[in-house]
């Protein structure tokens, strides 16, 4: 059986001490509570070495929320995959829409960058997800497919990717999907994966992302082709984040 995944993703939020809080109060509190889902915290890029230390011999792991390009360079500003897995991630999210949107990450950054992530040894966690004007316009699963499409062509397998549906028009706004269309749209993406690889597709982690809570989340993990969730804003905190796992578990322990 394919093990749950949780992403926290913590955008520009928790200075390093309070991402070192977080992390000594979580860590105190679930050891009495946890029947884990494998759990992935996406810090600051200042607070990424210092959690990683933190979290290391501990079945947690840490994650980038993006990355650079190439291993070194005169590359002012630029962290690559190289230099963050030195620093302790396991994982990168690459394709969020934030990054599309504020950045100009386009489906060409966001396939170079899930394969440079590959070459360098850490699992991309690849966001693909309809603006709310492609949903409107009935256009969900073809901008879907596009996305998806555009990153596998480029791989040599699925081995150590993630996806992650998030519907842009759900990202910090409290709005959700029902749990059947984000199942629907994981099948979506499923196909595409199976089609492509048809050894490999039906076993690459699918997740949900867009206003996850201690709330919803028990109804996305009802959901058959959902083996997780990236979470932003309700990962911030420590009790939520700890209830949120737990209501997963709950369903899908
Ligand atoms: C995200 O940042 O990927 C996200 C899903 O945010 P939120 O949970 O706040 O909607």
């Amino acid at each position: 059986m394919v093990r749950s995944l949780l992403v926290a993703n913590w955008k520009m939020y928790k200075t390093v001490a309070e991402s070192q809080a977080f992390v000594q109060e979580w860590l105190e509190r679930r050891a009495k509570t946890d029947r884990a889902a494998e759990q992935v915290i996406c810090p600051t890029l200042p607070a990424l070495y210092v959690l990683a230390q933190a979290l290391r011999g501990r079945d947690i792991r840490v994650g980038a929320q993006t990355l650079d390009l190439g291993r070194e360079g005169a590359n002012t500003g630029a962290v690559s995959g190289y230099l963050l897995r030195e620093a302790g991630a396991s994982y990168v999210i690459v394709g969020h829409s934030e990054r599309r949107r504020l950045y100009g990450e386009d489906d060409a950054v966001v396939r170079d960058q899930a394969v440079a992530a590959l070459e360098c040894g850490l699992k991309p966690i690849i966001c693909v997800g309809e603006s709310r004007a492609e949903r409107e316009l009935g256009r969900t699963d073809a901008v879907i497919l596009h996305q998806v499409q555009s990153v596998i062509q480029a791989l040599n397998d699925l081995a150590d990717t993630v996806f992650a549906y998030e519907p842009v028009w759900a990202i910090g706004t409290g709005l959700v999907p029902t749990a059947e269309e984000a199942d629907r749209v994981a099948g979506v993406i499923q196909d595409a994966l199976v089609r492509a690889y048809p050894n490999s597709g039906g076993t690459v982690r699918i997740l949900y992302g867009g206003s996850v809570n201690r709330q919803t989340v028990r109804e996305f993990a009802a959901a058959p082709r959902l083996d997780g969730a990236l979470v932003g804003g309700a990962s911030l905190d420590v009790e939520h984040w700890i209830a949120l796992n737990q209501g997963w578990m709950e369903v899908r322990g």
